[in-house]
C-alpha cells in the first residue's frame, strides 16, 4: 500500500517553546483507519493539525501523498485534508448550518445552488435537516459536533482527520457518527480517547505519549495487553 501521509522524525514546539511533540514518525497507507491514541497532552490535537499544515514541524517533514507540507504547498493540502476540530465551535461561523456546511463546495468553485443541495443532504445523513436554517450556537453541544463532522464529510477530502469525533454526542448521535464514518471510504486517523469507538472504526492504533509514539501496532492487539494499556496511560 502506497502511504498517503508520511510524519518523518516530527518535532514540534509551540511558540511559547511547550515541546509538543519528540521525534514522531508514523505513515498512513490510503484506505487506512488509524486511532490516535494517548492521554490528554500527549500530542493527538498537535499532530492532527501537523498533517494538514496548520502547524508545520519545528524539526522533521510531513508529507502528504509524496508532497512536504510547507508554508507554499499548505494551501492545496488542506483542500485534500478534511480536518475536524476538537471544539465545533471552531468550524461553525456563519449565520446558518447550512452555509458552513455549504462553505467548502463554494470554496472549491462548485455553484450556490449545487453546494446548498450537497451541504442539505450531509445534514440529512447526519441527522441535522431540521436545524439547516438555524446557527450553530442554536444547537446542543451533540448537534455541533455533528455539524462540524459534516462541514468537512461534504468535500469528500482523501483524508479524515477527526478530533474527539464522540464528545458529548449521546447514545443516538454516537450511533449515527459510527454508521456514518463506517460507511466512508476516507483515509481516517481519529484522535479519541474512546477506545470502544476507535476499535469500532480502526485496526490500528498509533499511542501518543508525552509527544512520543509509544505504541504502533493492531488495536486488537493493543486491547488484549493489560500492561501495554497501562504503559500507554488508556486505562487507570
Ligand atoms: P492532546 O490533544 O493529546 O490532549 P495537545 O496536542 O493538545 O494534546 O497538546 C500537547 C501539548 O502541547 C500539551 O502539553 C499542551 O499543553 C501543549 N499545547 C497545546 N496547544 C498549545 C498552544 N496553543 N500553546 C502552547 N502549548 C500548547
Ligand atoms: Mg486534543
Amino acid at each position: 500500500m502506497t502511504a498517503l501521509v508520511q510524519l518523518e522524525g516530527i518535532t514540534y514546539h509551540y511558540p511559547d517553546e511547550t515541546p509538543a511533540l519528540t521525534d514522531v514518525s508514523f505513515s498512513v497507507a490510503s484506505g487506512e483507519r488509524v486511532a490516535l491514541l494517548g492521554p490528554t497532552g500527549a500530542g493527538k490535537s498537535t499532530a492532527l493539525q501537523l498533517l494538514n499544515g496548520l502547524l508545520l514541524p519545528t524539526a522533521g517533514r510531513v508529507l502528504f501523498d509524496g508532497i512536504q507540507v510547507t508554508e507554499r504547498s499548505a494551501r492545496s493540502v488542506r483542500g485534500r485534508v478534511g480536518l475536524v476540530f476538537q471544539n465545533p465551535d471552531d468550524q461553525l461561523f456563519l449565520p446558518t448550518l447550512l452555509e458552513d456546511v455549504a462553505f467548502g463546495p463554494l470554496n472549491a468553485g462548485v455553484t450556490g445552488g449545487e453546494a446548498a443541495a450537497r451541504a442539505r443532504q450531509m445534514l440529512a445523513v447526519l441527522g441535522l435537516e431540521h436545524a439547516a436554517g438555524r446557527a450553530a450556537h442554536h444547537l446542543s453541544g451533540g448537534e455541533r459536533r455533528l455539524a462540524a463532522l459534516a462541514t468537512a464529510l461534504v468535500s469528500a477530502p482523501e483524508l479524515l482527520a477527526l478530533d474527539e469525533p464522540t464528545g458529548d454526542l449521546d447514545a443516538r448521535g454516537r450511533r449515527r457518527l459510527l454508521d456514518t464514518l463506517a460507511a466512508r471510504q476516507e483515509t481516517l486517523v481519529v484522535a479519541t480517547h474512546d477506545l470502544d469507538a476507535a476499535e469500532v472504526l480502526c485496526e490500528r492504533a498509533v499511542v501518543l505519549v508525552d509527544g512520543r509514539v509509544a505504541w504502533d501496532g493492531a488495536l486488537a492487539t493493543l486491547r488484549a495487553d493489560h500492561a501495554a494499556l497501562e504503559r500507554c496511560a488508556l486505562i487507570a
